[in-house]
C-alpha cells in the first residue's frame, strides 16, 4: 500500500498535487473568486499574442525594455523562438521565468503584466528596480506545450514530426546531469549558463488544496523544489541558500497579507491524509541551486537561489474561470513586484529565516525526493 501510495504521490508532485474533484467537492470557502465553472482559455494570452504585446513593449518603452529570442542557441522542439526580455542595468541579476508547464497560463500573463509596468511606469519603486537590478524574463518557457494546452512539449524529429504519440517530455525535470531530452532544455540551460543570474523565480499553478486548520482554498503557495531545512537545501552554498529561499518566502507573504491576500500557504504536495515537502533534484531550479555543470558550460559552477509562486487551477483540467484570472494574474504580479523590490532594496536579507515557518503549513509527513522515495523528517 505504501509503495502504490508513493507512486501516485510521486506522479502528482509539482503543480498537479491534488486531485481536484476529491477537495474541490468538499465544502470549500474560495480564496479569491471562484474557478468551478468555464474555462475560458479564449481570453488567455497566446503565444502569439505575447511575441506582438512584447514588441509593443519594446517600443513604448523607448529602449527600458529588450526584447530578444533565444534563437542563437535553437528553438523548440516544434521550431518556435523562446523569447526574452531583458530589463534595468542593475548590478543584481534577476531571472523569471514563466509556463515552463505549457497549461499553467496566468503565469505568462503576470509577467507580461510586469514587464508593462517596468516599460511605461514611472513610479519611484520602477526606477529603484531598474537601477539595482537587471531582469531576464523568459514569459512562455514553454510556447509548444502552451499551443497544444498541455504540461509537457513533445519530442520531434528532424522531419517535425512526432518521435511518437507518447514522446513527452517535463520540462521540469530535464535538467538533468546527463543531458537533456528537450531542445527547449538545452536553450534555456546555455543561455542560463551565459547570464549567471544571482537570484530566480519560477512561476506556476497547482491543483487544489486548502490553507491548513481552515477549509479555505489556497489561492497561492510559495515554495522551492529543494526543501528549507530538508535533505539538501543546508549544504549547499554554507547553508546561504537554505536560509534566503526562507527570507523570499516570507517576505512575499509579509508583503501579500499587507495587500490583504490571506490564502497564502507553504507549497506542499501529497493527499488529504498526508502532506510532504518535495526535494526534486532534477527540477530547473533545483539544478540552478546545485549549479548544473553540463557538457562543461558551466565550469565555475555558477549556481544561484531561486523560489517558485504556484497559483491555484489550470488550464488542461478545466478549473480557471474566468471571473477568477484576473484575481490570480494581480496576485502573481504583486508578488513577483514585490519580491523584487525586497531582492533590490536588500530588505529580503533583513527578514527573520524562522519567520518563513509562520506561513501556514501542514504538519509534513516526509520529504519527497526524485532519488530516495520519501525521507523522514528530522
Ligand atoms: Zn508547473
Amino acid at each position: 500500500m505504501k509503495r502504490i501510495l508513493q507512486g501516485l504521490v510521486l506522479l502528482s508532485v509539482f503543480c498537479l498535487a491534488f486531485n481536484s474533484s476529491v477537495l474541490a467537492a468538499g465544502n470549500t470557502k474560495p480564496g479569491g473568486p471562484s474557478t468551478n465553472g468555464n474555462d475560458n482559455i479564449s481570453s488567455i494570452m497566446t503565444y502569439e499574442e505575447m511575441i506582438e504585446k512584447l514588441s509593443g513593449l519594446e517600443k513604448r518603452s523607448k529602449g527600458k525594455i529588450e526584447v530578444s529570442t533565444l534563437d542563437e542557441y535553437g528553438k523548440s522542439e516544434q521550431g518556435r523562438s523562446i523569447y526574452v526580455a531583458k530589463a534595468g542595468h542593475g548590478e543584481t541579476k534577476v531571472w523569471v521565468q514563466a509556463q515552463i508547464h505549457g497549461d499553467e497560463k496566468l503565469t505568462t500573463e503576470a509577467v507580461m503584466q510586469l514587464l508593462k509596468t517596468l516599460g511605461t511606469s514611472g513610479n519611484p519603486d520602477v526606477k529603484t528596480l531598474f537601477d539595482e537590478l537587471t531582469l531576464y524574463v523568459i514569459p512562455m518557457y514553454n510556447p509548444d506545450g502552451s499551443i497544444m494546452n498541455n504540461r509537457e512539449t513533445q519530442l520531434m524529429d528532424e522531419n517535425g514530426d512526432p518521435v511518437s504519440d507518447s514522446a513527452f517530455v517535463d520540462l521540469n525535470r530535464d535538467w538533468a546531469l546527463d543531458g537533456f531530452e528537450a531542445n527547449e532544455s538545452r536553450v534555456v540551460y546555455e543561455y542560463w549558463a551565459n547570464v549567471k543570474p544571482d537570484f530566480a523565480v519560477d512561476l506556476h499553478h497547482q491543483g487544489f488544496k486548502t490553507v491548513y486548520g481552515t477549509n479555505e482554498s489556497t489561492s497561492f503557495s510559495l515554495g522551492i523544489s529543494l526543501a528549507p531545512d530538508g535533505p539538501t537545501l543546508p549544504s549547499l552554498e554554507n547553508g546561504y541558500y537554505n536560509k534566503v529561499t526562507k527570507q523570499m518566502q516570507a517576505y512575499v507573504y509579509d508583503a501579500m497579507t499587507k495587500y490583504g491576500y490571506t490564502h497564502i500557504d507553504q507549497y506542499q504536495v501529497g493527499g488529504e491524509d498526508a502532506k510532504y515537502y518535495i526535494d526534486i533534484r532534477g527540477g530547473v531550479v533545483s539544478a540552478m541551486m546545485l549549479g548544473l555543470n553540463y557538457n562543461n558550460l558551466n565550469p565555475d559552477g555558477h549556481s544561484n537561489p531561486a523560489i517558485f509562486f504556484e497559483t491555484k487551477g489550470n488550464t488542461r483540467e478545466g478549473n480557471l474561470g474566468q471571473k477568477s484570472n484576473g484575481y490570480l494574474t494581480k496576485q502573481n504580479y504583486l508578488a513577483l513586484k514585490e519580491l523584487l523590490m525586497g531582492i533590490a532594496t536588500g530588505e529580503v536579507h533583513n527578514v527573520n529565516p524562522d519567520h518563513w515557518n509562520d506561513i501556514p503549513a501542514y504538519p509534513a509527513e516526509g520529504y519527497l525526493t526524485d532519488y530516495a522515495g520519501i525521507l523522514p523528517i528530522n
